[in-house]
């Protein structure tokens, strides 16, 4: 059986939605194991566990800290060589990006980027990804014993192992690279905290636009009524109404929720790039003819004054 490492993330000492999402890809896939940089506590072990890793490699490696990606690559590397790992799976991002592509060129391994799916078929490895602001769907078949795959988040349901329950082995590394001193990060300074969920990993959106006028308060009081992250057009985010980490779209995040609510956004084919992948969406603009109506399931005309709190008067009802 195939063995699938998979980068796994803690954050808190729990295992983050994005990892529990490879998890139940790679258990399609093969065999997976987790691999953790810094400590495993018990019960994320458990976690890790129960979603099918058969393994846990929890890396000590102070280097990492505040160096860039080439240390991880080769820490990445070196896992899934000692692991003899066929598929190598990390969460779709920026940096996870650079990750992967190191690891693939390190391994002679194929390297598919922002996956939304992927599959055995007769002994090859089909991966499906959508190109091209959404508009394609690419269904590439892997031709190189090894691959290495980002798959973007929210793309699998996590759903825990049937068969799970077992408690991995945890085995401990030490790592030491070279790269980690080629270039060290001086200053990391997180953005405000919203206190809602991340915008890439949230499995509800509402993101406003230009139609807004600024007036952000609506979009931001239907997200947490939802229990939702707070997204943006590039108008809004250029307008300087909201910071460019909301921003959805070919030059923003891409997000795939469960429910995107676009509220004042046209729908240029550079946000849809962004969001076309949510499963539901649900458009409120006043222009019958925005692009948006066309993707949405539910295409609302009308004045975002008038239609937003009269949804958030029916939902604080319930
Ligand atoms: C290279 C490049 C990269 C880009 N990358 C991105 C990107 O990553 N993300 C992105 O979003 N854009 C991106 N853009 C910009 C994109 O082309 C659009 O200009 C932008 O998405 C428009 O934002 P908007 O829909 O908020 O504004 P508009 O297009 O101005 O639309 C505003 C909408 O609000 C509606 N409206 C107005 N008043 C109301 C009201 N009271 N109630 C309800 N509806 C109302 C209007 O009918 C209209 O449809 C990019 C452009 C380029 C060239």
């Amino acid at each position: 059986m195939s063995t699938i490492l998979v980068l796994a993330v803690l954050s808190a000492g729990e295992v983050d939605t994005p990892t529990l999402e490879l998890l139940t890809l790679a258990r399609d896939l093969g065999e997976p194991v987790a691999l953790v940089v810094g400590d495993v506590p018990a019960v994320a072990a458990a976690t890790l566990g129960s979603y099918g890793a058969t393994a846990v490699h929890a890396v000590d490696c102070p280097q990492l800290t505040g160096s860039l990606v080439t240390a991880r690559a080769a820490l990445v590397t070196e896992v899934a060589t000692a692991t003899g790992a066929d598929v190598v799976l990390v969460a779709a991002g920026t940096e996870n990006a650079e990750v992967a592509a190191l690891v693939a060129a390190g391994r002679g391994a194929a390297l598919v980027t922002d996956a939304v799916a992927a599959a055995e078929v007769d002994g090859s490895l089909h991966v499906t990804k959508v190109v091209w602001a959404g508009q394609h769907t690419v269904e590439a078949v892997v031709q190189t014993p090894r691959a290495v795959l980002t798959v973007k988040p929210n793309a699998v349901a996590p759903s825990p192992d049937p068969a799970g329950g077992r408690v991995p082995a945890v085995e401990t590394r030490v790592f030491v690279h070279e790269a980690a001193r080629e270039a060290v990060v001086t200053a990391l300074v997180p953005s405000a905290a919203t206190g809602g969920p991340k915008l890439t990993e949230a499995s509800v959106v509402v993101a406003g636009g230009r139609g807004t006028g600024g007036d952000f308060s609506a979009v931001t009081e239907l997200a947490e009524l939802l229990g939702g992250a707070v997204g943006a057009s590039r108008a809004a985010v250029d307008e300087g109404w909201v910071s460019s980490g909301h921003q959805v779209g070919q030059t923003g995040r891409t997000v795939s929720p469960d429910l995107y609510v676009a509220l004042g956004i046209s729908g240029a084919i550079q946000h849809v790039a962004g969001m076309r992948t949510a499963r539901r969406i649900v458009a409120i603009n006043s222009d019958p003819d925005a692009p948006i109506h066309r993707i949405a399931d539910l295409a609302v005309v009308g004045d975002l004054a008038v239609v937003v709190p009269a949804a958030v008067e029916r939902l604080r009802a319930r």
